[in-house]
């Protein structure tokens, strides 16, 4: 997965967060996010997708700074659970939500939401019982090839959303009641996807749901980060050109990206503890570790950085390839595996792409090390 070439593995830390890091250098682990970036990086979001909705998937961080910052780009946001309700809320009383997720309650059914996305017959048999009047649709999982995708939804048998016949028997349930309103289908096939995958999914999803006369078609989310190489990034206008193609007047189009709104505005900082060589390795052991940043075992993947000399010199090595463990007491404990880079006991390593998918899937009671701090930069 590691090649020894030294850019791999790094990240370039922009100025201000910096600037941070070394304020932090005795307050460390902590979270720092750049909520200015994360402004500017959704308003170009925003910028590139006229005519399209856009929901942000609150799944990828909940963190209530970050959804204030998201909240004027978002005509929406993406939930999946009672919690992120109650939360999003708590932190936005206005905001539209569209209720997702396989395995809701009848307690989740009976929300009053914009929008429930309905992931079976069986369900929709709950929500017609206990929800409503409500506007639904339908998650389905087209039977198309997906390719080059870090994780798939559908495209195959899976637990999400129904198959052409589930959607069939969804049809005739809503035949002749009124609390459930149909409004047209929700796809969210795959993740890990750039923009020319991802038009190809859309072509065959917005297929399938004209020939139901869905008037709502909600693409999901999915598009790509890289962690190998941070400078790559999803393209943006060529997707909002392609859906403006693809899109028929009068119908609603909608994307629920997560990932790759909010992970370019978090960084994750830590401080060399020990650096030492056992059997020919080198080994730098940082506070926290994947307990507070699951991401790169989650995902097996080597978690970019960036090292800051607050350390002592000579008391580590110069361009070697070194293995960034945290303090856990398991081997899985590892940040980012043989990466050529040079580091010093005491100085601060600042892992990027570290806003989405990292707090909140991490392990954080796992041997009772202390929590991070968090920080926003505005
Ligand atoms: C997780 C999820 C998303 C967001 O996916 P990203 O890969 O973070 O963009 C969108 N829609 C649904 C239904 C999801 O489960």
């Amino acid at each position: 997965m590691t090649d020894l070439s030294p850019a791999s593995g790094h990240i370039a830390i922009p100025e201000r967060v910096r600037e941070r890091a070394v304020r932090l250098a005795d307050a460390l682990p902590a979270y720092v996010y750049d909520l200015t970036d994360l402004d500017r990086h959704s308003a170009a979001v925003r910028r590139a997708l006229p005519g399209i909705e856009l929901y942000y998937a609150v799944k990828a961080n909940p963190d209530p700074a970050l959804l204030h910052t998201l909240a004027p780009y978002a005509d929406g946001f993406e939930v999946s659970s009672v919690g992120e309700v109650t939360h999003v809320r708590t932190v936005l009383p206005d905001a539209r939500l569209a209720l997702g997720g396989p395995g809701k309650t009848d307690a989740e059914l009976g929300l009053d939401v914009h929008r429930v996305h309905v992931e079976s017959p069986g369900e929709l048999r709950r929500l017609i019982a206990v929800g409503g009047p409500v506007d639904a649709l339908l998650r389905v999982n087209l039977d198309v090839p997906v390719e080059g995708a870090s994780l798939t939804m559908g495209g195959g048998a899976t637990p999400f959303g129904m198959d052409p016949d589930g959607v069939r028997e969804c049809l005739e349930l809503v035949r002749g009641q009124n609390r459930v309103r149909l409004r047209g289908i929700h796809a969210h096939l795959a993740s890990g996807l750039h923009a020319p995958e991802l038009l190809d999914l859309a072509k065959e999803v917005l297929a399938f749901g004209r020939e139901l006369d869905a008037t709502e078609i909600c693409l999901g989310g999915g598009m790509a980060v890289s962690y190998r190489d941070p400078e790559e990034r999803f393209d943006w206008e060529a997707y909002g050109q392609g859906l403006g193609y693809l899109r028929n007047r009068g119908e609603t189009l909608r994307v629920e990206p997560g990932r790759a709104l909010t992970a370019y505005c978090g960084w994750y900082l830590t401080r060399v503890l020990d650096v030492k060589r056992v059997h020919g390795e080198v080994f730098a052991v940082v506070t926290g570790g994947t307990h507070h940043l699951r991401t790169p075992v989650a995902k097996g993947h080597d978690q970019p950085f960036a090292v800051l000399p607050t350390g002592r010199p000579d008391t580590g090595v110069t361009d070697e390839p070194v293995t960034i463990v945290g303090q856990l007491c398991t081997p899985k404990d590892v940040l980012a595996r043989r990466v050529v880079t040079s580091l010093n006991i005491g100085d601060t390593v600042a892992f990027g792409l570290a806003g989405a998918y990292a707090w909140t899937i991490s392990h954080h009671d796992f041997l009772m090390h202390p929590k991070p701090g968090f920080h926003y930069l505005t």
